[in-house]
C-alpha cells in the first residue's frame, strides 16, 4: 500500500499470528517493511507470541508488538485495534486471520460448537473490521484482508459451523468492499485450501493422502503460500483489487 504521509512505517495488525498462517503473514508483511501488531487468543499463548514478535523485529528491523485479545469479544477487539494505533502510530493493514474448527456431523454438533466457531471466525472478523474501519476511513487509506476458506465456498461434510462462518466472511468482505471503496480502503478475502498447520495436524495419514490425491499439485500447501498473497494484497501493486475472494489451494478439485 502507499506509504503514510509521516515518517513512520506502515502498520499492520494480524490476528491469530502467534503460529500458523497468521505468523507467516506477520513475517511476510514485516519483510515488506510493515511494523506488526501480533495477536493471540489469551495470556496462555502470549509469551510464545512475544518471542515471535521479538524475533521478527530483529530479523526484519521493524517495530513489533504482541497483544493477547479474544477477537470474538467486541470490547477486546476494539482495544486490540486501539493498542495497535497507540503503539505503532496507525492501522494501515488488518489481516483477520484468527480462526478455529470444532468439527462434527450436524446430528452431533452442539450449539456451543456452532456458536464458538461462528463467534471467533465470523463475529471476530466483524469486530476487528468495525474497530479498524473508523481510523482507516479517517486516514482515507487501508487494506483489510480476511481469511476465509475454500470450505466457505464449497462446504464440507462435518464442518457445517466452520463452512457457515467462512461463507459469512465472504459476504462480510464483499459488503465492506462496497461500503469502504470510496474511502480508499480495499477489502479482500483469501480462501486457503488445505495448509499444513496445527489446524490440519489432526488429520490422519490416510486423510492426508486422500486430500492430497484431490489436490492438483498433489500436496498440502505451506503457510508461506497463503502469506505471499496477503503481502501482495497489502502492497501498492494490489491497490485496484477489492471485493475479491482468491483461492490458494494448489488446484484442489472440489
Ligand atoms: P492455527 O494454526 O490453528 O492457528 C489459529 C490462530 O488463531 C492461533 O494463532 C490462535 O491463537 C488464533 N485464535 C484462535 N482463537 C482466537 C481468538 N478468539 N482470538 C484471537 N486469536 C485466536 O490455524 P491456521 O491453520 O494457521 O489458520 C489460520 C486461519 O486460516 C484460520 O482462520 C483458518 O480458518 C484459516 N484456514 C486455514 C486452513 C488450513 O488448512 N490450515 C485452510 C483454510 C483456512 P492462539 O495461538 O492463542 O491459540
Amino acid at each position: 500500500m502507499s506509504t503514510p504521509g509521516d515518517n513512520r512505517a506502515p502498520a499492520a495488525l494480524v490476528t491469530g499470528s502467534g503460529r500458523g498462517i497468521g505468523l507467516a503473514c506477520a513475517e511476510a508483511l514485516a519483510k515488506d517493511g510493515f511494523s506488526i501488531a501480533l495477536n493471540c487468543s489469551g495470556e496462555g499463548s502470549l509469551e510464545r507470541t512475544r518471542n515471535h514478535a521479538a524475533r521478527i523485529a530483529e530479523t526484519y528491523g521493524v517495530e513489533t508488538r504482541a497483544f493477547a485479545a479474544d477477537v470474538s469479544d467486541a470490547r477486546a477487539a476494539g482495544q486490540l485495534v486501539d493498542d495497535t494505533i497507540a503503539q505503532l502510530g496507525a492501522i494501515d493493514v488488518l489481516v483477520n486471520n484468527a480462526g478455529i474448527t470444532r468439527d462434527g456431523l450436524i446430528a452431533r454438533m452442539s450449539e456451543e460448537d456452532f456458536d464458538a466457531v461462528v463467534g471467533i471466525n465470523l463475529k471476530g472478523t466483524f469486530n476487528c473490521c468495525k474497530a479498524a474501519a473508523k481510523p482507516m476511513m479517517k486516514q482515507r487509506r487501508g487494506r483489510i484482508i480476511n481469511m476465509s476458506s475454500i470450505v466457505g465456498i464449497a462446504g464440507n461434510a462435518g464442518q457445517a459451523n466452520y463452512a457457515a462462518s467462512k461463507a459469512g466472511v465472504i459476504g462480510l468482505t464483499k459488503s465492506l468492499a462496497k461500503e469502504l471503496a470510496r474511502r480508499n480502503i480495499t477489502v479482500n478475502a483469501i480462501a486457503p485450501g488445505f495448509i499444513a498447520t496445527d489446524m490440519t495436524d489432526a488429520l490422519t495419514d490416510a486423510q492426508r493422502d486422500e486430500i492430497s490425491s484431490r489436490i492438483g499439485l498433489g500436496r498440502l500447501g505451506e503457510a508461506a503460500d497463503v502469506a505471499a498473497l496477503a503481502a501482495f494484497l497489502a502492497s501498492p501493486a494490489a491497490s485496484y483489487i477489492t471485493g475479491q475472494v482468491i483461492a490458494v489451494d494448489g488446484g484442489l478439485a472440489l
